[in-house]
């Protein structure tokens, strides 16, 4: 309900502040914030880097925004160039996560604070902290769904029913915590043969999809049921709306989505407006919603934090190890979110505004 999320969202607010690192932000009067993402083909990307821009605001922090068009090293340029122009701070969400080792050392020689955003900056000593959400619930929400709605959890599946997966882009961090979570769920009822991943390509690194880009997502999935002899398939694991809009044009161009032989449950993460109009037309069946908006109020308290010198609120010291260090992290809760709950979760909160779904 809307009453709901906005105490939801005060509380967040409150808690933030009641743990000391709001307030006064004279010592840090005109500080400059460099702030790194990664593309602007994802709408949620886009979202990111303006909530991030007015909460810095909030907080009297000037900065600068640019979008990397998903690639590395116009990433590393755009942060090299934020570090010579003497920003204060950075908060990036990385395109390629092993990608920025070289960049930080000189924020850190600098003496520059960095926050990873969403996704973990890995092989670098040089992350203060992290703001995200808990990643393997994403995976766990997205493969629960398809169990629970494949009938495999109340035993009223008529099986052995089939599935086929998908990861995300090898070089984020999150794909790994998407996919260990979604696979922890499903991996027994793969073992029992209960559900079948008809092609046998039931591994990680054959499931990658590079910079979760939904054409690639769209070809594999083609190419998938065309090895079926017979047969068809039950369900998707798709970590992202992207994708799972392109995994059902491919389902579609063979033959699914009619009568005789419906869609499958398809997932997806980020409730995008396209994603979010799929499952109101009984396409795509789920997604999970991840407010962006709080995560931005996360990341820039954080900020607020250590420019003061203060330690800001985390709630993870042990789950993200980037390979140089453990990095302490706040994460926020997902929600999965299908036809019966959208209006509820995403209308009512604010996230998406109704006339964007007609
Ligand atoms: C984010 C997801 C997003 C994906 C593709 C991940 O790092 O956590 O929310 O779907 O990137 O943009």
């Amino acid at each position: 309900t809307p009453l709901a999320a906005a105490i939801a969202a005060s509380v967040l607010s409150l808690t933030l502040t009641a743990c000391g690192q709001d307030g006064d932000a004279s010592s840090s009067e005109g500080a400059t914030v460099g702030i790194a993402m990664p593309t602007k083909v994802s709408q949620r990307w886009i979202d990111d880097g303006n909530n991030m821009v007015d909460e810095l605001k909030q907080y009297g922090y000037e900065s600068t925004l640019k979008y990397a068009d998903n690639d590395p090293k116009t990433q590393v340029a755009q942060v090299e160039k934020m570090i010579s122009d003497g920003v204060d701070a950075l908060v990036i969400a990385s395109v390629d996560g092993h990608s920025l080792t070289d960049v930080l050392q000189k924020a850190a020689a600098a003496d520059i604070a960095v926050i990873a955003y969403d996704r973990l900056i890995l092989d670098s000593p040089d992350v203060d902290y992290y703001a995200s959400f808990d990643n393997a619930q994403v995976g766990e929400l997205q493969a629960t769904y398809i169990t629970e709605h494949l009938g495999l959890v109340n035993g009223t599946a008529k099986g052995p029913l089939t599935i086929e997966l998908f990861a995300g882009s090898p070089d984020d961090n999150n794909a790994r915590f998407f996919w260990d979570g979604a696979m922890e769920v499903l991996k027994p009822y793969i073992a029992d043969k209960e559900l079948v991943v008809k092609s046998g390509e039931t591994e990680y690194e054959k499931a990658t999809t590079l910079r979760w880009d939904g054409a690639t997502a769209q070809k594999r999935m083609t190419k998938l049921l065309r090895s079926y002899t017979d047969g068809r398939v039950d369900a998707v694991l798709s970590p992202y709306d992207g994708m799972s809009i392109g995994i059902i044009n491919a389902l579609k161009k063979q033959g699914y989505g009619t009568g005789a032989k419906p869609l499958p449950v398809v997932t997806g993460q980020d409730a995008e407006i396209p994603s979010v109009k799929s499952i109101i037309e009984g396409e795509q069946s789920q997604t999970v919603y991840k407010d962006t908006r709080d995560l931005a109020l996360v990341a820039a308290s954080m900020l607020n934090a250590v420019l003061h010198h203060r330690k800001p609120m985390i709630n993870d010291t042990t789950s993200y190890d980037n390979g140089k260090k453990v990095v302490p992290a706040y994460l926020i809760k997902p929600v999965s979110v299908d036809k019966d709950n959208y209006k509820d979760v995403l209308i009512d909160s604010g996230y998406i505004d109704a006339k964007d779904l007609k």
